[in-house]
């Protein structure tokens, strides 16, 4: 079993997208471990899209991403990492393949409706973001 992070980011969570993507997550056979509905502040946007701190687009991300709520959920399943990025599809919708929770539920390439960590090292940072280990359900 392999922990990752997902971010249902706030255009998701402004269109009334939450119950769906997570139904979509537990059909695809991933755990929900932990589920927090926050309002990132510029500072916490910031810091966690600070790999792309140097990108054109990294001011316009974080205001993206502290236009509203979005819905940080600590998952797993066998495999986590990488079949969370298959099922999210590519970042940029128009690209994204057929069934993809961004074919379905992204607008553009900005307001793509998920995060996924990108690595089990990263998932484990990211995880550390948003949730203490107590705040995690164990395995049953
Ligand atoms: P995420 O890290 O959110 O899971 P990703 O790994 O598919 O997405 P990244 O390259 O890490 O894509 O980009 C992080 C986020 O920055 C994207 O999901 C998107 O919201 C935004 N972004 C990426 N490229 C662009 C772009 N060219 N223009 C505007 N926003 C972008
Ligand atoms: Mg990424």
């Amino acid at each position: 079993m392999e922990q990752t992070l997902a971010i249902l980011k706030p255009d998701s969570y402004a269109a009334g997208n939450t119950g769906r993507i997570l139904a979509h997550l537990e059909a695809e056979g991933f755990t929900i471990r932990g589920l927090r509905i926050v309002h990132l502040t510029q500072e916490q946007a910031g810091a966690f899209y600070a790999v792309h701190a140097e990108r054109p687009f990294y001011g316009s991300l974080v205001d993206f991403m502290t236009s509203g709520p979005c819905v940080p959920v600590a998952l797993e399943r066998e495999n986590g990492v990488k079949h969370l990025r298959q099922i999210m599809g590519a970042t940029n919708p128009a690209e994204a393949a057929e069934g993809t929770i961004r074919k379905q539920f992204a607008t553009n390439i900005e307001n793509n409706a998920i995060h996924g960590s990108d690595s089990a090292e990263n998932a484990q940072i990211e995880l550390a973001f948003f949730f203490s280990s107590s705040d995690l359900i164990a395995a049953q």
